[in-house]
């Protein structure tokens, strides 16, 4: 198949741990691959972020990355990136010319935006290319979890769910999504679900781990911000100690890569100040970004890695922690209800429970043979259920069933998304 995929803010070539490049980055990278890797061929459309870069970088056989010029080529906050989606269409529809692809997969809303519209540009077969969309992410979840904090465009009210309500199939990533899809009121009979995977060949339990002391350590890894839950790993750390843990660390992995970047980082310096009020800022290691080859080392490192978000999408990195045979202790939301199985493969405690977590720690602290048979059957899940490659063969599927898809029900969505401007 000819898949084209767009990925407006999130290159699958950028560096991770930044305020916007994480999981949607390294899932689009990874599923580009592995469908290049199937005898597909694949081309990713995201934004110029820098005037340097080519307009077109070969991937390897079968896929390729296209810089579409669409607003100031510099780094932006992805919310403000929506008026820039029409340029965004333009330029995908001039580069497919007169040879649409076979499917269009958009990852997150505003590129469903584009790609709805691009889709409207090409009548070569008489209809649109299927449009299918991975949204990673939920503007209602997020605006019922940070509230006035979110900083999403208020368009994303009206047009995610018309994103979702008009795309050929959405693909959603876990179970918990499809509930949340169907309440935006798009149609179960046009949800498929594939999750995320992990990168196997890199996240294994088999390499080295970096140095550490003596200290049991908790790692937390991820973009710095606040929803992340890091400060409930802090204050985790803090029951811990005075529960006479002393012999406990906590390493915080993402954010700025040096640290003069950590020093202009206000969740990097609320967390550190956090640390301090309770006592614990000796055992805070805020190591900043971590290359991808370096993560599987880090992990390895850790006793114990902790994923407390309030909410998350999906969450790659319980996954990479469970294949490299750690322990996780998660937050019970979104993904990690179905990537971690409570007292198999990790512990669940309630989000934002500081003290459930540190139970939960302790447990493992005090059961070092428990966390070992943890680890290990983490890894046994990652390994059967969580490859690229098995995520790749279920994208197919999807993408099979959208371009079976008929031509009437393509034409329904001809006009323009709910009839608004941008
Ligand atoms: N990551 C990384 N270096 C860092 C921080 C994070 O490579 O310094 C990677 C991490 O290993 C994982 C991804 O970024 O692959 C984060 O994905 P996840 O789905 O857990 O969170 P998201 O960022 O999508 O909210």
């Amino acid at each position: 198949m000819k898949i084209s995929m767009v990925s407006e803010h999130a290159s699958p070539l950028a560096a991770l741990g930044g305020v916007d490049a994480g999981g949607q980055n390294v899932h689009v990278a990874a599923l580009s691959v592995a469908l290049a890797r199937r005898g597909h061929s694949v081309r990713v459309y995201t934004r110029r972020d820098d005037p340097g870069l080519p307009a077109v970088v070969p991937v390897r056989d079968g896929l390729e990355v296209v810089h579409v010029e669409a607003g100031p080529p510099r780094a932006l906050p992805k919310d403000v990136l929506l008026p820039y989606m029409h340029e965004l269409a333009e330029g995908i529809s001039a580069d497919w010319g007169a040879a649409p692809p076979d499917v269009v997969h958009a990852h997150f809303w505003m590129s469903g935006v584009a790609a709805l519209e691009a889709a409207r540009h090409v009548e070569a077969p008489g209809y649109p290319v299927p449009v299918l969309q991975t949204f990673h992410a939920l503007g209602t979840v997020k605006k019922r979890h940070q509230g006035a904090e979110d900083t999403s465009p208020p368009q994303r009210t009206w047009l995610e769910p018309s994103v979702g309500r008009t795309a050929d199939r959405v693909i959603a990533t876990c179970s918990d999504e499809v509930f949340e899809l169907k309440a935006m009121g798009v149609p179960g009979g046009r949800i498929s679900v594939a999750p995320c995977g992990v990168d196997l060949e890199l996240f294994g339990s088999g390499g080295p781990a970096e140095r550490k002391g003596q200290r049991f350590r908790i790692a937390v890894v991820g973009r710095l911000v606040p929803r992340k839950g890091v400060d409930l790993a802090v204050q985790a750390l803090a029951l811990l100690a005075e529960s006479g843990h002393d012999d406990v660390e906590l390493l915080i992995v993402g954010g700025a890569s040096d640290s003069a970047g950590l020093a202009s980082d206000p969740e990097a310096q609320r967390l550190l100040a956090l640390a301090r009020i309770l006592g614990v800022v000796d055992r805070v290691l805020l190591r900043g970004q971590v290359p991808r080859e370096q993560m599987p080392a880090v992990l390895r490192s850790a006793d114990a890695v902790v994923c407390a978000p309030w909410y998350e999408p999906f969450g790659i990195v319980p996954l990479e922690a469970m294949a490299c045979s750690v322990p996780v202790v998660a937050s019970a939301v979104g993904g990690l209800i179905d990537t971690v199985v409570h007292g198999k493969t990790g512990l669940h405690v309630p989000p934002r429970d500081p003290q459930a977590l540190a139970a939960a720690l302790a447990e493992l602290l005090h059961n070092p043979g428990y966390a070992r048979r943890l680890g290990a059957a983490g890894r046994q899940r990652a390994r059967a259920r969580y490859s690229w490659d098995r995520v790749a063969a279920d994208t197919e599927k999807a993408y099979q069933v959208a371009v079976g898809g008929t031509a009437a029900a393509r034409r329904n969505r001809l006009q323009p998304l709910g009839g608004k401007a941008l």
